[in-house]
């Protein structure tokens, strides 16, 4: 343990540190994660405000140990907006042998607050906290409402936390607009703020052959090789890139290089560029176009019986605007000839969903970072999911908010998300503290900050 340096440890640091420790580790299985203990933490944080008056919480338990905190400030004019703070309490499993340090300690060395979930997303989720009660114990009320929403099981797609939550519990959650996670690292001379995410469309793929006993492979037409045919023109034929404005965005904040940035805008000539984007390529490729992965191979059930029938399962990531139909179309024009021998599956999925970058709450943000870090903001898509898109799902504009230092480039911060020895800068969390406070402050009122 160590104090960093002596420094004065934040309100907001220091609830960090607690939710690291109590561990809500979230490998999947209904009763992992037991969110409640990190809502203890976070009651215990909000006590002295809810003494007051000040704020109202509620423990939802989804089942024994999944616990969400709801915890409202009510505003004075109900015509104000209400914004929600979305942040989830579960961690992702970690591998200790990885770890140079406990996983679970919170350690704060150097300046830096160890522990998993330290970026993802409990640093935000003790700054919003923070917020709230600072907004409570405010001489003056907020015009406006403002909501955390500390919710289990994101990590295991939230079927215990926010769908639940939603369907069970709608005037609990109901808010006008929402900051979450996944921004705040920089593109650039930008900050990047999430306002999309990539839908999945997952389908298996059947592929049915004529079976054999395997001595005798004369006249059989094994389902095996029909899978190989099909998986070796998955590899050869790829959806082709589809440019948006976001994507265009995302070249004019990232790449400095002009004759670069013009190659990466013409869908003809962005796929030969990528490779020179280094560590952002991934990310460049994925956000640029529906992207298709053969993730589960099955044919064959005995060692000797030639194989009838395969699957191959594909996840499927699509853009904001593709339908059910147009991934299909696009499967067809992928597979080719080959599509008379496929029957194709539909396998759990959601839309891809984004928020205007032209709401209020967007511009609050960029005023906020302006001001905060004299940066610009610049609007991205996720290539992965969050609960965010739940509340887009609904008409809620939602963000993915964060204000990192100046050293954490979106690669950076795709490392510390779910790796090892996954840490934060306190100086992280304080700027993100700060561009926070301003925008609460501008859309609910209550604090005053100089
Ligand atoms: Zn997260």
């Amino acid at each position: 343990m160590s104090d960093g340096g002596g420094a004065q440890e934040s309100d907001a640091v220091g609830l960090l540190r607690a939710l690291i420790r109590e561990a809500c580790v979230n490998d999947g299985r209904p009763d992992s994660g037991q969110e409640i203990r990190s809502v203890r933490v976070l009651q215990r944080f909000l006590a002295p405000a809810v003494a007051a008056g000040r704020i109202e919480t509620q423990v939802l338990e989804s089942a024994p140990g999944r616990a969400s905190l709801i915890a409202r400030v009510r505003g004075t004019d109900p015509s104000a907006p209400s914004l929600g703070l979305l942040g989830h309490l579960d961690v992702v499993p970690v591998d200790p042998e990885g770890w140079t340090r406990n996983p679970f300690g919170g350690d704060l060395i150097d300046g830096e607050i160890w522990g998993r979930g330290a970026v993802d997303m409990l640093y935000l989720t003790a700054a919003f906290a923070a917020v709230l009660r600072e907004t409570a114990l405010a001489p003056e009320r907020p015009r406006g409402d403002l909501v955390l929403l500390a919710v289990a099981d994101e990590e295991a797609g939230g079927e215990y936390g926010i769908h639940w939550l939603v369907r069970e519990h709608p005037d609990a959650m109901r808010v006008s607009e929402a900051l979450s996670e996944s921004g705040g690292m920089r593109m650039g001379a930008h900050v990047a703020i999430e306002v999309a995410e990539k839908g999945s469309a997952g389908r298996r793929l059947v592929i049915r052959g004529k079976p054999g006993h395997a001595s005798i492979p004369y006249g059989a037409a094994s389902a095996a090789y029909r899978v190989g045919e099909v998986l070796q023109r998955l590899g050869e034929v790829a959806p082709a890139a589809q440019p948006s404005e976001l994507w265009d965005a995302f070249v004019a904040a990232r790449i400095g290089d002009p004759a670069l940035a013009e190659r990466l805008r013409d869908p003809v000539s962005i796929d030969a560029a990528l490779p020179h984007l280094g560590g952002i390529a991934g990310y460049a490729h994925a956000v640029s176009r529906i992207t298709l992965s053969p993730t589960v191979l099955r044919a064959g059930m005995t060692h000797n019986v030639i194989p009838a029938v395969g699957t191959i399962d594909l996840d499927i990531r699509t853009l904001p605007g593709t339908s059910d139909a147009d991934v299909d179309q696009l499967l067809a024009a992928v597979l080719g000839p080959l599509i008379d021998e496929v029957e194709i599956q539909h396998l759990r999925g959601w839309a891809a969903t984004a928020s205007s970058a032209r709401e209020p709450l967007f511009a609050a943000i960029e005023r906020a970072v302006g001001a905060v870090a004299g940066a610009p903001v610049v609007p991205i898509m996720a290539a992965g999911g969050s609960d965010a898109r739940v509340l887009r799902e609904l008409g809620i504009p939602a963000y993915g908010f964060g204000l990192l230092g100046p050293d954490w480039t979106y690669e950076r911060y795709r490392e510390g998300v779910h790796g090892n020895d996954e840490r934060i800068d306190v100086e992280s969390v304080e700027l993100s503290l700060a561009a926070l406070r301003l925008i609460v402050a501008e859309r609910v009122g209550g604090l005053v900050v100089e």
